[in-house]
């Protein structure tokens, strides 16, 4: 089996600009599709801006850019991202029949030997894996946002995902410089699963009248080393985004994911967090 030369990334937004930016750093000829011009426009645009702020900040060097921007190509067909790619990376939207459909062509475009991720946060990789033929090269790969900052990296092992397909994304992984963990395909992984937890609980605690929000959040800050405390990540996130995803493991794994009526309340007064300029804190 040849090693992966070609990575193709399937969505030019918010994570897969990213994500075909630290393939192409990482020395992978790269190609990034979306379904039109301007998207794909949109996706390079981030890229660039993403690296003038990194040589601004002494992190990358005008020849990594130049480097990097050559090994990188765009399209809006499907077959030219397809054409002898190693490995597909889809970031598409978070919609399962868009999902599926889309890994039945790649599958149909690729050869069998081509390993295909999804970078869900939530669906079943599993199903996913399902619509594809050759599904034992299915598998997930959850990037975080922004993806060339955060070192986290979930691989997603489906009912159907074979060890050599699990090597190989782990070894891109690695290259990309980042941490892996491995998690058997299950509602939420192991960071959206715990980190909510701990988000629900101190929701639950500001509606008791525990602590304000800012003391609970320094509770984890300075007593637990946590970057951030759990309630100005959720105003980061979007309370309307951790609300989709607490109903979606309360159903899932049951009653800890149970969303406080606090949480219900602030979305329906659209108060979403930073993107609407007020959640738990004033932005
Ligand atoms: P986004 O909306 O920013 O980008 C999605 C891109 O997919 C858009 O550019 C859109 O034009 C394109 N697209 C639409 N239909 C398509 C199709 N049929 N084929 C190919 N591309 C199509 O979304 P995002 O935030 O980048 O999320 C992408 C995936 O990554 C989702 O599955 C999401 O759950 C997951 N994810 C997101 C985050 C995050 O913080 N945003 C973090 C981890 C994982």
């Amino acid at each position: 089996m040849h090693e992966i030369t070609h990575i193709g990334v399937i969505g030019a937004g918010t994570m897969g600009h990213g994500v075909a930016q630290l393939a192409a750093m990482a020395g992978y000829e790269t190609c990034l599709y979306d379904i039109d011009q301007a998207r794909v426009d949109g996706g390079l645009e981030h890229i660039r801006s993403n690296f003038a702020g990194a040589i601004e900040r002494g992190k990358a060097t005008l020849e990594e850019r130049d480097q990097a921007l050559a090994r990188l190509r765009t399209t809006t067909r499907l077959e030219e991202v397809c054409d002898s790619v190693g490995m597909v990376i889809e970031a598409a939207p978070e919609q399962i029949e868009l999902k599926k459909e889309l890994f039945a062509k790649l599958s149909a475009l690729t050869s069998s030997e081509t390993v295909l991720a999804t970078n869900t946060s939530s669906l079943s990789v599993t199903e996913i894996a399902a619509a594809a033929t050759h599904s034992e090269r299915v598998l997930g790969v959850h990037f975080f946002n922004p993806v060339h900052v955060m070192k986290l990296l979930e691989l997603v092992r489906a009912d159907q995902t074979s060890e050599w397909a699990l090597q190989r994304a782990h070894d891109v992984g690695r290259k990309m410089g980042k941490e892996l963990i491995v998690i058997n395909d299950s509602a939420g992984f192991a960071s959206s699963r715990l980190g909510l937890v701990l988000g629900l609980e101190a929701m639950r605690m500001v509606e008791q009248g525990v602590a304000s929000p800012d003391d609970i959040d320094r509770a984890m800050v300075y007593g637990y080393r946590h970057p951030m405390g759990p309630l100005r990540v959720t105003d980061l996130v979007g309370l309307d985004v951790r609300l989709a995803i607490a109903e979606y493991l309360h159903a899932e794994i049951g009653e800890q994911f149970r969303p406080p009526q606090i949480l219900r309340k602030l979305v329906r007064a659209g108060k979403l967090g930073k993107k609407t300029g007020e959640g738990f804190y004033k932005w």
